[in-house]
């Protein structure tokens, strides 16, 4: 991201966003509510459009108003908050949609691919249950394994842990370092701070839609640079 600017009518919420995510990284973003992490998402996966600045994609400027958004979206997965799955399809049919509808791949090699991985998460004995059926933990889990079905090239998590009852935040969070395991691109939003230490690579606090600092989370978390940071992390610890 360049000088991203984003308003909603007066509200000014991204105010000069420069960021570097590199391929293979985890980049936490944390912050107040407000601070803008959902929007900076948003406009990642052009679900919000920019005022101004640019953000770019291996290179490619996507916030270019003559980009194909589709063609672009295909290449990002996405997990929210609250389950995204849909509810009047089966788990395995949620997790291959993305694959047979955009990527127009064969059902077979859909399904293929849905259950290797579904069956990686445990859930191998849940293909033809419903969501509903589901734990909130299982149904993120799921969430995950649909955004990364189609292998993106950049899955953005907005606190996917925050709408889990506590004993099934654990779950979620390790399939997320499993994925930084293998390599995934991801860039996060989340309020536990433990794992944002941990997982990693670089830690980015916004305040009121300025990045404010970033750095690695020793740095970011250990030994803050700015009084904000200061004040922010000694409010949530
Ligand atoms: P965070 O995810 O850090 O809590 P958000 O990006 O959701 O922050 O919100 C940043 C600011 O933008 C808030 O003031 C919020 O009210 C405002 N905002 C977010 N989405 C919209 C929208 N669709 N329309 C108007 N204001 C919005
Ligand atoms: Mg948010």
């Amino acid at each position: 991201m360049r000088g991203v600017y984003k308003a909603f009518g007066e509200n000014t919420v991204l105010r000069g966003i420069d960021l570097d995510v590199h391929r293979h990284q985890v980049v936490v973003l944390i912050g107040a509510s407000g601070s803008g992490k959902s929007t900076l998402l948003k406009t990642a996966n052009l679900l919000e459009q920019i005022d101004d600045g640019q953000i770019f994609l291996q290179g490619e400027d996507i916030s270019d108003p003559r980009v194909d958004v589709d063609k672009t979206r295909a290449r990002i997965g996405v997990v929210f908050q609250q389950f995204n799955l849909f509810p009047h399809l089966t788990v395995l049919d949620n997790v291959t949609l993305a694959n047979r509808k955009v990527h127009k791949m064969p059902k077979d090699q859909a399904e293929q691919i849905a259950t290797d991985l579904l069956a990686r998460i445990g859930l191998g004995d849940k293909l033809k249950d419903y969501p509903d059926r589901l734990s909130g933990g299982q149904q993120q889990r799921v969430a995950i394994v649909r955004a990364i079905a189609s292998k993106p090239e950049l899955l953005l998590l907005d606190e996917i842990t925050s709408a889990l009852d506590p004993q099934l935040v654990g779950e979620v969070l390790d399939l997320v370092t499993e994925l930084k395991a293998d390599g995934s691109t991801m860039v996060m939003a989340t309020h536990e701070m433990s794992f944002a230490r941990k997982a990693a690579d670089l830690v980015v606090f916004l305040k009121g839609g300025v990045l404010v600092e970033q750095g690695p989370p020793e740095q970011v978390f250990g030994d803050p640079q700015h009084p904000e940071t200061r004040e922010f992390l000694a409010r949530v610890h």
